[in-house]
């Protein structure tokens, strides 16, 4: 059903409810039909939450400080805001898909209560030498594999210029020069303040 059908008997019903925001929101079914704007792509732990060994419980999570200012602060400057994780511990056996994913779920609802929105989260279960044979392989999406990132550029209608990585291992920036976008070492204290620092040195004029 059409989104303009569906939601007025949500929101009357009390279903659904709304948030506004400044900056772009975009129904995925018409991204192509967009301008290409830049990216940026982030790591999740050590950048978004902070990394004690495997985070997967929401109830446990950290968030690092500055993190929903920074997503909202590239939201209102219009770039796409992209998470790009490597989840071994999937392929370790100490989670699953469908832990990851409930903890995207709550991060995404975590960070809408702030009016910041992250467009699309990426996630590896992948290792060379993961426990549960299923995840066992080596993944060209696994950092410092480009897969991910190149995955969300041939999906969504990202501009080149203008667009990087922020990560809190070397991995990371290996990850987005393989892709072909500068990737910036983040020391996991405060994003909002490199994420402004990011910016001021891009050309992209926002939107
Ligand atoms: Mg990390």
């Amino acid at each position: 059903m059409p989104l303009h059908q569906a939601l007025p008997p949500l929101l009357a019903s009390g279903q659904a409810r709304g948030l506004e925001a400044s900056g772009r929101w975009l129904d995925p079914a018409t991204t192509h039909a967009l301008p290409p704007r830049p990216a940026a792509f982030l790591d999740r732990d050590g950048v978004l939450i902070v990394d004690d060994h495997y985070p997967h419980d929401p109830a446990k999570v950290q968030w690092i400080p500055g993190a929903w200012q920074a997503v909202r602060r590239l939201n209102e400057a219009g770039y796409f805001v992209f998470v790009v994780t490597n989840q071994a511990g999937v392929g370790r056996g100490y989670y699953t898909e469908a832990t990851v994913r409930h903890l995207h779920r709550w991060m995404a609802a975590e960070m809408a209560q702030a009016g910041a929105h992250i467009d699309a989260f990426e996630y590896c279960p992948h290792h060379p030498e993961a426990d549960v044979a299923a995840y066992r392989r080596s993944c060209h999406r696994r950092k410092p594999g480009p897969g991910m990132i190149l995955d969300l550029m041939a999906h969504w209608p990202v501009e080149r210029a203008g667009s990087f990585m922020i990560g809190d291992r070397s991995t990371d920036v290996a990850a987005a020069a393989a892709a072909g976008l500068p990737g910036h070492l983040f020391p996991s204290d405060d994003l909002d303040r490199m994420t402004t620092i990011i910016l001021s040195a891009s050309n992209f004029s926002g939107v």
